[in-house]
């Protein structure tokens, strides 16, 4: 049997408001709702890998930035607390940021990839090629996008960069599952058996809620990609999980994350 990954803390990052029409096609744009922003860290061989990194905290606190890169009055970010939180969620999980080997972004969108800062010059950084190249293509259409360069491009990020799945540390796939942004990628993570067996999809933002995935309806933030393109990676991870018995995981729901959280925190308190 193949190593897997031995153990797994689901982080909540902050919170961001905004209309439900962001997360679900058709759906409206009057209902605000209140989603946890996720990370990830999985203790692999070879050490703690961390999916996406949060906001980049100087965007939101500074209020010359925060007019610029947050301008609409319905979709605004929610610190969780004084501090930056990638630091605060670390400590509270008893993982100190020395200790991450390798960091894994979804996406570039300033949720996942605002705390890229942490790490550059420091440890490996995989994304999707297609993301990057998007990501650095003239303004201004990524940063319309909510997409901020200041966030990822620097010179001594030590990117690896995929042209679709692949895997990235033992028992942690890639997927590319674009559509959401030109280049996001969810993860299959497969557990240890010390860890209970089985493991996880992660879709994140290829589907934000439950109801994308039970109701295989797209997500309805996309760059250059129709509903259909999104519907058709929901169903693709779906095949996954189903084929390999896993749980899908929604990137942002209000209510799928935090019980996430406290299974799995549950689980280890008992273990
Ligand atoms: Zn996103």
């Amino acid at each position: 049997m193949a190593a897997g990954v031995r153990r797994i803390v689901p982080l909540t990052l902050g919170w961001e408001d905004l209309p439900k029409s962001v997360s679900v096609e058709g759906a409206s744009g009057e209902q605000i709702l209140r989603e946890p922003v996720p990370g990830v860290l999985l203790l692999c061989d070879g050490g703690w890998l961390l999916l996406d990194t949060g906001f980049n905290v100087a965007l939101i606190t500074d209020p010359a930035l925060h007019t610029r890169f947050f301008p609409s009055p319905v979709e605004q970010p929610v610190l969780p607390g004084p501090g930056e939180p990638l630091a605060e969620a670390l400590a509270a999980a008893g993982v100190d940021l020395a200790d991450i080997h390798a960091v894994a972004v979804s996406h570039l969108h300033y949720d996942h990839a605002g705390g890229l800062k942490h790490f550059a010059g420091r440890v490996p950084v995989h994304l999707q090629r297609a993301e990057l190249d998007y990501g650095l293509s003239s303004p201004p259409g990524p940063e319309e996008n909510g997409i901020f360069r200041v966030d990822f491009d620097d010179p001594r990020i030590d990117w690896r960069l995929a042209d679709g799945d692949v895997e990235i540390a033992p028992g942690v796939t890639a997927v590319l599952t674009a559509g959401h942004t030109p280049g996001h990628q969810s993860f299959v993570v497969r557990l240890n058996e010390s860890a209970g067996g089985g493991g996880f999809v992660f879709a994140f933002d290829a589907a934000d809620l439950t109801e994308n995935i039970e109701q295989e309806v797209a997500v309805g933030g996309r760059i250059g990609a129709g509903p259909e393109v999104s519907v058709e990676q929901i169903r693709k991870l779906k095949r996954i999980a189903a084929d390999r018995g896993y749980r899908l995981v929604p990137g942002h729901d209000p209510d799928a994350w935090p019980a996430l959280t406290a299974q799995l925190a549950a689980g280890r308190a008992r273990g």
